[in-house]
């Protein structure tokens, strides 16, 4: 093992390891140096290491910083009370900081070191992520939405500002873009419970999703579209976004599609499977919490072609819906993709590796010369899932 001499530098000795990809079931001495993994040893080298004086953290395994590839942190998912969560959108702009700030550091808790904020109106993604830059911020690395683009008196109006026509896609996707890592567009509404599916149309044809997406890759950006219904779901993977949210009402024919233009997927099943588990919250009827559970049974059978097709999955909760809270909704998350049957390695790439790929980050894995952002556990998640639950210690992006 080679030594490291400097006071920035400190250690990690663990059972085992997830590296993103692959579980490794050695006992491994990791060398943190400034950020960067400087070595990665089979066996313990704890007593030698703190002998050269560095700190050594010592736990059952150590796997990557979790991603929330879906939240918005100014919403707070803890209130389900509707009265109480549309007063919550009225508050001033710094309470609203203050609760995004406070979403944030609930899910660096949690092990989440990533969250990509899928839009608020007021662009607090974009501050936060700026405040999460400073050293021992205390905040996860935010990867911010933004502001996403909408049709005019359709959905979507607490995340995204309107645009009418092809210059007006043109000229805010352009702007946007200066401030935002992903260009959002809010290609559909959202699912009629009662209906047991997508009533309306869709609000971007497929020449103006494709505008969007044009715009935006011109500009150097990434699109993601909040879509559920199959007429949006074949504009949006025509017109070649880069990973299509929710997606609710998914057929094979797309998940083709999807695997062969490299459009992702992020299927956020927590806030359908939260009214389904709470209909009280909202008032669903018993047929009406009966078209959830068909959403979400063909949802979970969708996850699973996706992953045996190759589309490439990021695990995102939807946190800050109603019932769905920052950090903690990532183990719910999880826990639907092993219950559709994805393996426990499948569903931790899906929550760590392939948002980081995606995102087009340097380092998608624990490697040795690769960043450090990781979290330590008791013991390994492939013996006791629920060691998630409680991280020892989470080190996110330095
Ligand atoms: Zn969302």
């Amino acid at each position: 093992m080679k030594s490291v001499n400097t006071s920035n530098a400190f250690a990690c000795v663990v059972d085992g390891w997830f590296d993103g990809a692959v579980q490794h079931r050695q006992r491994s001495s990791f060398v943190v140096d400034r950020g960067r993994i400087a070595d990665i040893s089979p066996g313990d080298h704890g007593a030698d290491l703190e002998r050269q004086g560095l700190t050594v953290y010592r736990g059952g395994f150590l796997l990557p910083g979790l991603v929330d590839a879906h939240a918005h942190l100014f919403l707070n998912g803890k209130p389900t009370d509707s009265k109480l969560r549309s007063e919550h959108l009225k508050l001033p702009l710094e309470a609203l900081t203050a609760a995004a700030r406070a979403s944030a550091r609930q899910a660096l808790a949690c092990g989440v070191s990533i969250v990509r904020d899928a839009g608020d109106r007021h662009g607090i993604n974009n501050r936060l992520r700026e405040e999460a830059r400073k050293q021992d911020s205390g905040l996860p690395q935010v990867r911010s939405g933004g502001l996403g683009v909408k049709r005019p008196k359709r959905y979507g109006a607490f995340m995204a500002r309107d645009v009418e026509d092809a210059e007006g896609i043109r000229a805010s996707v352009s702007e946007l873009a200066k401030t935002n890592d992903e260009i959002k567009v809010i290609l559909t509404g959202i699912i009629d419970f009662d209906a047991g599916a997508v009533t309306d149309e869709p609000q971007f044809d497929l020449e103006s999703a494709k505008l969007v997406v044009d715009t935006a890759r011109a500009c150097g950006k990434n699109t993601f579209a909040h879509c559920s219904g199959i007429k949006g779901l074949v504009i949006a993977t025509q017109a070649g976004v880069g990973s299509i949210e929710h997606g609710f009402f998914m057929d094979r024919e797309t998940l083709g599609i999807m695997a062969d233009k490299g459009v992702a997927w992020t299927p956020t099943f927590c806030p359908v499977h939260f009214q389904w588990a709470h209909p009280e919250a909202v008032g669903w009827s018993p047929q009406t919490v009966g078209n959830l559970r068909r959403i979400l049974d063909s949802h979970a059978e969708h996850l699973a072609l996706a992953q045996k097709m190759g589309v490439t999955l990021l695990l995102g909760t939807d946190a800050g819906s109603m019932g769905v809270e920052h950090g903690y909704a990532v183990f719910d998350e999880i826990d639907r993709y092993l219950e559709a049957g994805l393996s426990l390695s499948e569903t931790l790439t899906a929550a760590t590796a392939n948002a980081r790929r995606h995102f087009g980050m340097a380092d998608s894995l624990l490697a040795k010369g690769g960043g450090f952002d990781a979290v330590l556990t008791d013991h390994s998640p492939f013996d006791d899932i629920s060691t998630l639950k409680r991280p020892v210690k989470v080190w996110p992006t330095s």
